[in-house]
């Protein structure tokens, strides 16, 4: 997590707080989730996937160790 007010006492623009926050709050949506169901999207033309239940939205490699972390947790 981003110590936003530490990176405000440093001088951050408010432009870059704006980003971390973001992650933050994304970060918060992912660890809560009980389960995510992922569906894939595009942002800023780059390919994400998005949560259908958390909203939480991450990228490839996530995806794919989540699946395998499901996978092996079944055996
Ligand atoms: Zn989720």
């Amino acid at each position: 997590m981003f110590d936003i007010e530490k990176a405000r006492n440093k001088g951050m623009d408010e432009r870059t707080i704006k980003i971390l926050q973001d992650i933050n709050d994304n970060n918060q949506k992912e660890e809560s989730c009980q389960r995510h169901e992922f569906e894939h999207e595009k942002i800023n033309g780059l390919p994400k996937y998005r949560c259908k239940n958390c909203d939480c939205v991450v990228d490839v490699a996530f995806v794919k160790g989540y699946w395998r972390g499901l996978e092996h947790g079944k055996q």
